[in-house]
């Protein structure tokens, strides 16, 4: 704590800091950068900043993040339906847009299974995720021509949650594949590089 810095620049240090990933020097440094940026260009980020959550919510059908009650990626009609790509995060959405591989759509877990957090299947869209197979299933759809793609991290929690997910939707008699080796164990899959995540989609292999 530097007690001699004015109140408002030792509240906006404060409040960086207490962002993932910025430690108090970071913060310090940003605080820093703004002080000496025009002011223009910090209002203009402090507006994007306090309108970034109005009128955002999750989307109904897959729970990215969505302007209105569905979002770009599921309104999308060159979108193959069939193909839903289960990941813990909107980050994750995000990262494996970039690699332009998935055609598909998907299903947003926020979260993984963790009973030491005491976050369970209930936490989780996992009830959700079934019944909208289930639902796929009901209209029109062949179970055999369903995949669902689990693309959870590579980590304890991530495998729990793939082989819980697996387990309930193989019943159904769809396809269930995990994405392949090569992410780094107990990494953040939005960490991941493209050419990595490009061959961990392409490396997908069934659940037997
Ligand atoms: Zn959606």
């Amino acid at each position: 704590m530097s007690s001699f810095l004015p109140e408002s620049l030792q509240k906006v240090i404060d409040e960086f800091s207490r962002l993932p990933g910025i430690g108090p020097k970071s913060a310090q440094r940003l605080a820093m950068h703004l002080l000496h940026s025009p002011e223009m260009r910090v209002e203009g980020l402090a507006r994007a900043i306090a309108d970034s959550k109005k009128g955002l919510k999750f989307c109904q059908e897959c729970f990215n993040i969505a302007e209105s009650d569905i979002c770009k990626i599921c309104e999308d009609h060159q979108r193959n339906k069939r193909q839903i790509c289960v990941v813990e995060e909107i980050l994750d959405v995000i990262a494996l847009e970039r690699t332009k591989q998935l055609r598909g759509v998907y299903h947003v877990l926020h979260g993984v299974l963790s009973p030491i957090d005491g976050i369970g299947p209930d936490q989780l869209k996992m009830s959700e995720l079934i019944s909208r197979v289930e639902e796929l299933i009901k209209t029109r759809i062949n179970p055999g021509e369903v995949e669902i793609i689990i693309a959870t991290n590579p980590s304890l929690e991530g495998e729990t949650t793939a082989m819980y997910i697996t387990k309930l939707l193989k019943v159904l008699g769809v396809k269930v594949t995990r994405i392949g080796r090569g992410l780094p164990a107990g990494g953040d899959l939005d960490y991941a590089d493209e050419m990595t995540l490009t061959r961990a989609l392409q490396g997908r292999l069934e659940y037997i």
